[in-house]
């Protein structure tokens, strides 16, 4: 028998890039343990559809990009008015860019989103959340292991992973526990999109559990980290990924 939780019964939490992939999970996860919450991305239509499949009233979808500061305060300003306070946030959002060359335009618009849209999600959430609440921040397992073209993406990855460090240390003494999350590979459009089709079978090859992860397995363990069961961890990195970050090569 599943025991369905209800650790989030009338808590609010707030999902960047809530509307596909890890984030859209993790919204049906929260809701399905009570919470209200609030769905952001850049495109009204697909946030409206997901607000739609997530099929409760307890959704609010608004449109945010994170990598924009106006968003983001306005983002802010509509939670405060929906719910007055914040107990979780999941800093979610983010882009992958896999080549050997960038631009400073693609720096730019990658560390805009995976880090400088971090940062700022939580700063600007922050006076929302009181004493007390978590933080989570979806990092990667690139922060753990070398992954060929993957340079600016695997950096900033490593740089919000500092940032549940130093933000957890900063904010312990208000009771607000700060973490990231390090999916492995995870079937979502982020992957498709990322990983060439012909590399799949290799890729299982070097995931000891055998298989992709699906996005209910990351959302499991956001969902833990934000719950009062996470209650003396802060400052963490959780790996979701199958056993990849833990295993060797398997071409040594
Ligand atoms: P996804 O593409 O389904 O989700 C990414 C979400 O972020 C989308 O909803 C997208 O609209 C949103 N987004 C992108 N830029 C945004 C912006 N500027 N403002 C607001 N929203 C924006 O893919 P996913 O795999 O669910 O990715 C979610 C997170 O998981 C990302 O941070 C990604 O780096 C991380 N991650 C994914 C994997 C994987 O294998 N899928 C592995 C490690 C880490």
């Amino acid at each position: 028998m599943i025991v369905v939780m209800k650790r989030f019964t009338n808590r609010t939490a707030l999902i960047t890039g809530g509307t596909s992939g890890i984030g859209f999970a993790t919204a049906r996860r929260l809701l399905d343990e009570g919470a209200y919450v609030v769905i952001t991305g850049r495109d009204q239509a697909r946030l409206d559809a997901a607000a739609e499949r997530l099929g409760s009233e307890r959704v609010l979808p608004v449109r945010a990009d994170v990598s924009v500061d106006a968003d983001l305060d306005l983002l802010v300003r509509r939670v405060e008015t929906w719910r007055g306070a914040l107990d979780v946030v999941f800093a979610n959002a983010g882009i992958a860019d896999f080549k050997s060359e960038f631009t400073p335009e693609d720096f730019d618009r990658t560390v805009g989103i995976n880090f400088k849209g971090v940062f700022f999600t939580i700063q600007k959430a922050l006076p929302l959340m009181g004493d007390g609440g978590a933080v989570v921040i979806n990092a990667s397992w690139t922060l753990h292991r070398g992954l060929p073209v993957a340079s600016l993406y695997a950096a900033g990855k490593a740089a919000v992973h500092n940032l549940a460090r130093t933000f957890g240390t900063d904010l312990a003494p208000r009771g607000i526990r700060v973490n990231s999350v390090s999916p492995g590979y995870i079937a979502t459009e982020m992957y498709r999109s990322a990983i060439d089709p012909d590399a799949q079978d290799r890729i299982l090859a070097e995931v000891p559990l055998g298989s992709l992860g699906h996005p209910d397995d990351v959302a499991a363990a956001v969902a833990f980290l934000a719950s009062e069961d996470a209650s003396y961890i802060t400052g963490q990195d959780l790996v979701i990924d199958g056993g990849l970050v833990g295993a060797a090569p398997l071409g040594l």
